[in-house]
């Protein structure tokens, strides 16, 4: 359900990425296992072969090219929905320990059966983010957390660094249309500092990384409640 490994390894070599033949594998197992888990549960609307490959997969490891995560660290997807982008990132730097978060419930089944699937190790939270960042075990925990195609910056900034260390980071990963600039002032608040906006391509599409330091301890009011993010970002 993705290209073959010939022309999958230089889809990643353009975007200056390598593929080995294990990961090639893994990815393969991935594909096939979404598209036909997305009849029953809805997943993603990408289900062509190659769109999987540059718009799920490749998109996701690049994270993994702009930002420097050192060895064995922790990451926290919050909304991951189909694995996006930290079971990539799994295959592809299996020394990092990750942590899927989603709201829906029928998504994290479907993770369980997939990280399964893979022999990958993960840990599974169903729930809302702005839920568990309160919970003592899940906060100021994590060195990375990430979200790709979940909310704004103001609204995500609320929902992803307070999982994260002091020190650790935030990686919101953006298309090119939003204005970063509209979530500095919830960034600030969080105790974050915009470190880094990398631009780069995906092919022929422009992408955003937003890469956030966290430079003091959350505020113990924040998150605030989900009606309340809701009625008014920071
Ligand atoms: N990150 C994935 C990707 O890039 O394909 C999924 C993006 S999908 C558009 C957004 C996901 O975020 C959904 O699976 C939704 O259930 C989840 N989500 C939205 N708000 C959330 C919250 N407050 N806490 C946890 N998950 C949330």
């Amino acid at each position: 359900m993705i290209p073959d490994f010939a022309l999958s390894c230089s889809e990643f070599e353009s975007v200056g990425l390598t593929l080995s033949r294990e990961q090639y594998e893994k990815l393969s197992i991935y594909a096939e296992f979404l598209v036909e888990y997305n009849e029953k549960v809805n997943l993603t609307a990408i289900t062509e072969p190659m769109e999987i490959l540059r718009k799920h997969f490749i998109d996701s490891i690049l994270l993994t090219k702009y930002v420097d995560i050192p060895l064995n660290s922790t990451l926290i997807d919050v909304g991951t929905g189909a694995g996006f982008p930290s079971v990539p990132i799994k295959i592809y730097r299996p020394d990092i320990k990750i942590t899927l978060l989603d709201s829906l419930n029928k998504r994290i089944d479907y993770l369980k059966q997939l990280c399964e699937k893979l022999e990958i190790d993960a840990e599974f939270i169903h729930g809302r983010a702005e839920d568990f960042s309160k919970k003592e075990e899940y906060r100021e925990k994590f060195d990375f957390s990430c979200a790709r195609a979940v909310a704004n910056m103001a609204l995500l900034s609320e929902l992803c660094i307070p999982f994260v260390k002091q020190n650790g980071c935030f990686v919101a990963m953006k298309g090119p249309n939003e204005d970063i600039s509209l979530g500095a002032n919830a960034v600030e608040i969080l105790g974050g500092l915009i470190e880094k906006e990398i631009e780069y391509k995906l092919f022929d599409e422009e992408r955003k990384i937003v890469l956030v330091r966290k430079i003091s301890q959350t505020p113990s009011k924040y998150p605030r409640n989900s009606s309340q993010i809701k009625k008014k970002t920071l």
